[in-house]
């Protein structure tokens, strides 16, 4: 087959890298083996060839590669074509639609992603990959090929040193790899060679790649027939996975057109595993490296939820609060709880006053930190004092492809979790000045209302603004406006507090703590068995809140970037959560990046295990029949917040002796542990 007589789309396909020729033409082994390829094709006994054994110590960094830019990679391959052609399974990528790869190190060149292939090993072994690092394989090597703007065949650049341009990623055996999944899905009917199937249903590109850029480069050729000596090799030196159970798939795919009778099929020579030329020598080639330092910087926060080092389990040891024996969270069991009908005149004074302040992505949880001339105040209800909101925030989960959420509450009622759970910080109206000094000693520095939150789902699973609530809404825009770490919104007239907690007021209380670090053990809890709810669109507002700070993402790899914004799209798409086209769009390729964006990238998924009650008693206040006063007449118009010291101030004594060894509490700082969040902000305003 004459490469030269094929232009544009049908040397693209076939041409480049690997040929359709039948398989006597070449082959991997026998008397048309690599060694023997030269006879008919000169250019594979040249002095560039490929593959090549990288060998690590004498790699030099070079100072001129850096970050890939990558165009279009988060789109799916969906519409490619599927090609067994007797040397390789061969991806041949959608006509439509345009991946651009740039920078890594190619000056002011771009190249277009035209299909991408793979290499693998021989059944019943694990070296399969053409290059080498340190002499070692990989079980598959898998080959993005590019070529360089304008161009479209390799007939045009075959004679250009930096012609094609081909991005390699090494593939181990582990994980099940759910992209390939995708790939190997559709080869039912690709056994044999010269076969082709449309894909019906492909992995977006990035999600075939490894997250860290970190490559190296060398000069090269095509790896088969005709060798041209035109490819810039990018190896990315992180490797992927893929199943046993998938490399077995591959295995199965043959060189042949179809089994002889006698079922000899399954001899070596009729397998196409093995696929790989051996290594050629350097020649005098240096490889360099670009090391990808934007990799991983993203992972340390300080303390996390999630994570081996620094999640929910380790706290205690940085924070030895956190392993005491009175912490929040906590299962709330109604039928073990003391019942008490008398409210002791709980009052909610200056609650119907518009939401002014402050929002902030504080890169655990998103955070309304309230205006501090505004004076949400709570006394009685069995606190013997008065307490003053300081701020606002929210834990939540995470919406799954079938449209429920999955975790979210940090207290479960009666074993129930809902999907969020909003916490109104109030601290002690004696202490506001000192409460974190206060709640290293006192058990009652704080009371946090907690609301559970639920999201409405339309029966019919189609109108995520079902259940939308209104009076959320401004908070809700403006919570969306904070994607990023450290970035603010302010929010300047908002519904008032008293639309955020339910109508009806009966609530649990018991004595524990902060449910971030430092956990100080100085909350007196106050969760409504009512919630209040929200609809599905609401709630993905809070999804899309990542943990990362903004400035971070420029300093990312693209593959990252991309893989987030992949992982975004799959969230927002859910626009019919609970059909079953949904859940199949992204029960996929794309689910194993919503895995991982899980731990590294979103906020979601922000509450604590639930701890031990030990023999802490929970009180369930039934209201159910009383008048509770959501504002205090004489308040209005007044400086409450004096009236509300002297209050505490006076019964401030009996407090202390009410609540001696009972309460211990809470204490809260978010990221790392540092102080630096706590700086500017009233006193409290930034616990969680
Ligand atoms: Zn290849
Ligand atoms: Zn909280």
């Amino acid at each position: 087959m004459d490469i030269n007589e094929r232009n544009t789309a049908a040397i693209v396909f076939y041409g480049i890298l690997l040929h359709v020729a039948t398989a006597s033409e070449w082959s991997y082994q026998g008397e048309k083996g690599p060694s023997e390829w030269k006879n008919d094709y000169p250019k594979c006994g040249g002095e560039y060839q490929s593959p090549v054994n990288i060998e690590t110590t004498k790699v030099l960094i070079d100072p001129s590669l850096h970050l890939f830019k990558m165009a279009g990679y988060d789109q799916k391959l969906s519409g490619g074509t599927l090609v067994n052609n007797g040397h390789s399974l061969q991806l041949n990528f959608p006509a439509d639609k345009t991946f651009r790869l740039s920078g890594g190190g190619f000056g002011n060149s771009t190249y277009r992603a035209l299909q991408l292939h793979f290499h693998w090993s021989a059944p019943g072994s694990y070296d399969g990959s053409e290059h080498t690092i340190d002499g070692r394989h990989s079980a598959v090597e898998m080959h993005i090929v590019h070529i360089k703007d304008p161009y479209t065949s390799t007939d045009q650049v075959k004679d250009m040193r930096d012609g094609l341009a081909v991005l390699s990623v090494m593939i181990d055996v582990g994980q099940t790899n759910l992209a390939v999944k995708k790939l190997l899905d559709a080869t039912q009917n690709l056994t044999y060679a010269d076969s082709t199937t449309t894909l019906a249903d492909g992995p977006s590109l990035i999600s075939l790649l490894p997250n860290s850029e970190t490559f190296y480069r060398y000069m090269g050729s095509l790896t088969t027939p005709p060798c041209y000596e035109t490819v810039l090799w990018t190896i990315l030196e992180q490797p992927i996975s893929i199943s046993q159970a998938q490399l077995k798939r591959f295995q199965r795919l043959k060189s042949v057109h179809s089994c002889p009778e006698g079922g000899n099929c399954s001899l070596p020579g009729n397998s196409m595993g093995g696929n790989f030329r051996p290594v050629q020598p350097m020649d005098g080639r240096v490889a360099s490296s670009f090391v990808d330092f934007s990799y991983n910087k993203i992972e340390s926060h300080g303390w996390t939820y999630d994570g081996a080092l620094t999640g929910t389990s380790r706290w205690s040891k940085d924070y030895p609060n956190c392993g005491k024996n009175s912490q929040s969270p906590i299962n709330i069991d109604e039928s073990i709880a003391a019942k008490q009908n008398d409210p002791e005149d709980l009052k909610f004074s200056g609650y119907d006053d518009a939401l002014r302040g402050t929002v902030v992505n504080n890169g655990h949880a998103v955070q309304l930190n309230f205006d501090q001339s505004l004076n949400y105040v709570v006394t009685g209800g069995g606190t013997g004092s008065s307490y003053k909101a300081v701020q606002l925030h929210f834990h939540w989960g995470e919406a799954l492809a079938d449209g429920t959420i999955n975790g979210g509450s940090e207290h479960t009622q009666n074993g129930k979790r809902y999907p969020a759970e909003m916490h109104i910080v109030h601290g002690k109206a004696s202490h506001l000045n000192d409460l974190s000094t206060y709640r290293d000693t006192a058990s009652d520095a704080y009371l946090v209302l907690g609301v559970f939150v639920d999201v409405y789902h339309d029966p019919e699973g189609k109108d995520n603004d079902a259940g939308a609530n209104g009076l959320a809404q401004s908070l809700i825009d403006a919570i969306s406006k904070v994607r990023y770490a450290d970035d603010t919104a302010e929010l300047n007239y908002g519904q008032s507090l008293s639309s955020f907690i339910p109508s009806e007021k009966s609530f649990y209380r018991y004595n524990g703590s902060l449910t971030t670090p430092p956990c100080s053990e100085s909350v007196i809890w106050t969760v409504f068995k009512d919630s209040i709810e929200i609809s599905v669109n609401q709630f993905m507002a809070l999804e899309r809140l990542f943990s990362f700070k903004n400035a971070d993402v420029t300093e990312r790899n693209s593959i990252k970037k991309l893989k987030d914004l992949v992982l975004v799209d799959t969230i927002i798409n859910q626009d019919a959560p609970t059909s079953s086209s949904n859940a199949t769009k992204v029960a996929d390729g794309t689910s194993s990046i919503l895995l991982e964006g899980t731990a590294n990238h979103l906020l979601r998924n922000n509450y604590r295990p639930l701890q031990s009650l030990h023999s802490r008693p929970v009180t369930f206040y039934d209201l159910t029949d009383s008048t509770v006063t959501t504002d205090v007449p004489e308040q209005q118009g007044t400086p409450i917040v004096l009236i509300v010291l002297s209050v505490g101030l006076g019964i401030l004594v009996f407090v202390l002796m009410a609540f001696v060894a009972k309460r211990y509490c809470c204490g809260g700082k978010k990221k790392g542990g540092t102080a630096e969040y706590t700086a500017g902000h009233q006193d409290g305003t930034d616990l969680i």
